[in-house]
């Protein structure tokens, strides 16, 4: 038993059981085999109330990109409470953390992006982004542009507005959504849905189903395409090179709204500060959240380019806003967390040094009879479950081996995470070579066991 914990693990279950409806969990299930209690986070080590030690493969949510436990925010955050625990940022009022935070931000993305609108979470981003992009248009006197583009498998978050923009089936079907003027697209997933074509073959057409859609509804009607740089909750999907050069041509051709959601590839995922400059897009919102700050506190924002602050200079009352906008500890948090990756120049150390390094170790997990493809860019990755390699086709059942692989891989002390049959990582930013080398040694091990289970 560690020093964490005030019950046993016994009793926290019950207590959850009884008290704690979890998000994205069937409760009578999750109930019947109780919840893992996590008591600690250090780095990239997490332990649990049984005294486990567990390599947090996920960074959380995909958030902690500095490592858990860092003293330098918990000082930041004790400070800024006892100076201005809250205030809002409404009715022509402002405070130091909110403005310091939204400069720096100015300071480290592409030269055009100069504002930030401020939310609590990156679903409250993406619901600013939808009223954000139909009131662009709105002002310029185009008040029928207001379709957004979307894809398939996308993730934008849990709120009405954030869930519909995400094109993920099994959200859809529950609360009636999505809500209307919103249409779905192909996802650039070559190993699931690419079929005989080349991937680079693929990559065109599923950007150029954006152009079929622009055509289909009319220009006229679309506000803006949304989408992840590389889609993360849907499986890490990383497109085929000839993607986004393609999409960046449809966009300056074409009179719509860019809107790169950089809310996991953002501060640094990808070896670079957002997700879109790895690529070389050239979004015009950019909703954040998650590495912003790096999930000790909750804070996310849109960071609006000078072309659509300019307009919305025109609008008058923007009549949106929530009371945790620009939170001051929430804001305290942010930029020590920014002032650390800047500081230990985590964003150059995945584009140079553990990038690379995990990649190379990662690939090779492509070698596993189990495994019919591995990639990885930045720090996030993925392995496709296959029954019969080389072929792409996939085990029947649903995602039970995707599961089986992720308790196995708890089991054996690795957070990875289970998208279907496609196993994905997301570890932190500041995860060492020898904890790299750990963490392929304990995929290796549970692709092992999970392959022996399937005989
Ligand atoms: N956008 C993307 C790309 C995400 O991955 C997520 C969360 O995983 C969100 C938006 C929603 O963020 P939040 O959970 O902070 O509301």
């Amino acid at each position: 038993m560690t020093l964490h914990n005030k019950y046993p693990t016994a009793h926290y279950r019950a207590l959850d059981a009884a008290h704690h409806v979890h998000p994205f969990s069937d409760t009578r299930a999750l109930n019947a085999e109780g919840s893992r209690i996590i008591v600690k986070g250090e780095g990239v080590w997490l332990t649990d109330s049984d005294g486990n030690r567990i390599l947090d493969g996920m960074a959380g949510l995909w958030c902690v990109n500095i490592g858990h436990g860092r003293a330098e925010v918990a000082e930041a955050v004790q400070r800024q409470m006892l100076e201005l625990s809250y205030y809002n940022t409404f009715f022509k009022t402002s405070h130091p953390p909110a403005i310091e935070l939204a400069a720096l931000l100015a300071e480290i993305a592409p030269a055009r992006f100069n504002r930030v609108f401020f939310t609590g979470s990156g679903s409250e981003a993406n619901d600013t982004v939808l009223r954000l992009v139909r009131t662009y248009w709105a002002t310029l006197g185009k008040p029928d542009k207001q379709v957004i583009v979307a894809r398939r498998n996308a993730y934008h978050g849990s709120t009405v507005a954030g869930a519909s923009l995400g094109g993920m089936g099994p959200m859809h079907k529950q609360g009636g959504l999505p809500i209307p003027g919103i249409h779905h697209i192909a996802q650039p997933y070559w190993f699931g849905e690419g079929g005989e074509m080349s991937r680079d073959e693929f990559g065109l057409w599923a950007a150029r189903e954006l152009e079929k859609a622009i055509d289909a509804i009319g220009e006229d009607k679309i506000a803006a395409f949304i989408a992840e740089p590389i889609q993360g909750a849907g499986g890490v999907v990383i497109p085929p090179d000839t993607y986004w050069p393609e999409v960046a041509r449809i966009c300056r051709e074409r009179e719509i709204l860019f809107v790169s959601d950089e809310v996991i590839c953002g501060f640094g995922r990808l070896g670079r500060w957002f997700g879109s400059e790895y690529f070389g897009t050239e979004p015009d919102l950019m909703p954040i959240a998650k590495g912003l700050s790096s999930g000790y506190l909750p804070i996310g924002g849109v960071m609006i380019s000078d072309k659509v602050a300019a307009v919305l200079e025109e609008t008058g009352d923007f009549n949106h806003g929530f009371t945790y906008s620009a939170h001051p500890v929430c804001c305290a948090a942010a930029i020590a967390n920014l002032e650390i990756i800047r500081r230990d120049k985590l964003v150059e150390r995945v584009a140079d040094d553990i990038g690379p390094y995990l990649r190379e170790r990662w690939l090779k997990l492509g070698d596993h009879p189990l495994v019919g493809e591995a990639r990885m860019t930045g720090l996030v990755g993925a392995l496709e479950l296959v029954p019969a390699k080389p072929s792409r086709r996939r085990f029947e059942g649903d995602g039970k081996v995707g599961l089986k692989c992720r308790d196995f891989s708890f089991r054996n002390g690795l957070v990875m995470r289970a998208v279907g049959d496609t196993m994905i990582i997301s570890p932190p930013l500041v995860i060492s070579h020898e904890e790299a080398d750990e963490l392929v040694r304990l995929a290796a091990r549970t692709l092992d066991m999970t392959h022996d289970a399937l005989k």
